[in-house]
């Protein structure tokens, strides 16, 4: 049987642009380049004192918090769209 299994085009799907950070993870990020599910373990492990949230970061394990924070506003998208024709 012919399956329609080819990867998805790059095309402007604003909702999907985005996927959980975790390799072995394909859910849509939620927060911080995470989805839910692994940002709650990642706020966990900070807790437990396993790595702390700059490791994580540094890792890019997560995103810095000042980016997600700006992500929806119309200023962030603009900036992001130049940022995307410049590289
Ligand atoms: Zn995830």
């Amino acid at each position: 049987m012919a399956t329609k299994t080819r990867k998805p085009q790059l095309t402007k799907q604003p909702t999907s642009a985005a996927l959980c950070l975790i390799p072995n993870c394909r859910r849509p990020a939620k927060l911080r380049g995470l989805c839910a599910a692994c940002l709650q373990a990642f706020y966990r492990s900070v807790r437990s004192g396993e790595l702390t949230e700059a490791q994580a970061i540094e890792q890019r394990l997560v995103l810095p918090k000042s980016k997600a924070g700006r992500k929806r506003s119309p200023w962030s998208k603009a900036a992001a769209r130049i940022e995307g024709s410049t590289r």
